[in-house]
């Protein structure tokens, strides 16, 4: 082949995330080079014959497999110290192919409810309609994860640090009680980033990531992908990814991988952007609530410190007057803007009572812990002085 694959030796993550999985073709380019292409050619039909046979490697065709697709494939099983990887269109791509590559009518999932709306959606209602059926509890109660088991339990679902309220689940702890129930533990990493938390290793099976978020982290593109061992890739994942088509596009690899090569960069910087954020909010008597898992007054404060290794990019705060303060402060803001994305390199802020978590009933809301004076914070790159200064004008209109 006229590529060549760089060595598979291991660096710390912010040289892996620079070099990690380049493959060099013939030219010696120093950035990784754009496949743009669907298909490959052979050189001859014996050629054609011994790659589909899988006794020669190389690629067939985009929806299974690209180089640059697999460039960003190499480089975030070398962060997440996996041992396969599929990178999909986009993050809920990646959930969905994660849970119903495994699952079959008559299975149950067991998952907890601070979930991504979409996430649920899949669960709930598209699983549900294939027969699968499930049961939403709250994923920091031990018991309910014990006591939600069945005999037909085949998958434990969750996201830790959560969104909005930004709770934390024990994964160690619900990893071992799913491995004594015979089931797989699926963990959405996105609100820790592969940077500040590795489910794998705390026992988890399966790690999904919307890369549309910090992996991107400049707006771009959307993008997903899940990493977990090679005997769960090949059992389960392999040929659902190949014929249902969540494929992630190579110019949007290309994106992500260049993404990855500033990741530890950017998620330093926002992380001491949140931290200093929440600090000076909890600081204010117009807030009423910080809620950040870097600071020692969070609730889940001792698991933070046994599994995560940042305090996240993200915060949720309430504001003591409702959702009228929480729109005049949004409103007041000039650096940081109003947008429901998260992980992006520009400093980010929601009010998800009436945008991202709309839908849900007041009840559930509230049972979830989202008032509406609650609004959630994605700190960005700037100079956290200018951010400062840009809450403290905001919280002096109020
Ligand atoms: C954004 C997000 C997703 C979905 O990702 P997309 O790339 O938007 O499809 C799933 N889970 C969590 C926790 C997210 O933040």
């Amino acid at each position: 082949m006229p590529i060549e694959n760089e060595s598979k030796r291991r660096f710390r993550p912010a040289t892996d995330m620079v070099h990690g999985g380049t493959m060099r073709s013939g030219f010696g380019e120093t950035s990784e080079a754009l496949f743009l292409t669907q298909g490959f050619v052979y050189p001859s039909a014996e050629a054609a014959e011994a790659r589909f046979k899988g006794e020669e490697p190389g690629f067939i065709y985009s929806r299974y497999g690209n180089p640059t697709t697999r460039m960003f494939e190499e480089r975030m099983i070398a962060l997440e110290g996996a041992e396969d990887a599929r990178a999909t269109a986009s993050g809920m791509a990646a959930v969905t192919a994660a849970l119903q590559c495994q699952v079959k009518a008559g299975d149950h999932i067991l998952a907890a409810r601070a979930l991504f709306g979409s996430c649920r959606y899949v669960i709930e209602t598209m699983l549900g309609r294939l027969g699968v059926t499930s049961t939403f509890i709250d994923g920091r109660d031990l018991a309910q994860w014990r006591a939600g088991v069945r005999p037909e339990t085949r998958v434990f679902f969750m996201e830790t640090p959560t969104n909005p309220t930004l709770e934390v689940i024990d994964i160690a702890a619900v990893a071992a009680i799913a491995r004594d129930a015979g089931a797989k533990l699926v963990v959405d990493n996105v609100f820790a980033t592969p940077m500040q938390q590795k489910p794998l290793e705390l026992g988890a099976d399966v790690v999904v990531y919307s890369a549309t978020k910090h992996i991107d982290g400049q707006g771009r593109c959307l993008g997903g992908v899940i990493l977990s061992s090679q005997e769960w890739i090949d059992d389960n994942l392999h040929e659902f990814f190949r014929h249902t088509g969540p494929s992630l596009s190579p110019f949007n690899a290309w994106t992500l991988l260049k993404g990855l090569e500033t990741l530890p960069l950017r998620v330093a910087q926002q992380t001491a952007n949140a931290a200093r954020l929440a600090d000076r909010l909890a600081a204010s008597d117009k807030v009423a609530k910080v809620l950040y898992p870097g600071r020692a007054d969070h609730p889940d404060a001792a698991i933070i410190r046994r599994q995560m290794t940042g305090g996240s990019t993200l915060l949720a705060f309430e504001l003591a007057g409702g959702k009228e303060a929480a729109f005049r402060f949004s409103n007041a803001l000039e650096v940081i803007k109003i947008s429901n994305n998260l992980g992006d390199a520009k400093s980010l802020i929601t009010h998800p009572a009436t945008t991202t978590h709309k839908n849900l009933t007041p009840d559930v809301r509230a049972e979830l812990g989202i008032s509406d004076g609650m609004l959630r914070l994605s700190a960005g790159i700037e100079d956290g002085h200018d951010l400062v200064e840009d809450i403290e004008a905001a919280l002096a209109t109020l």
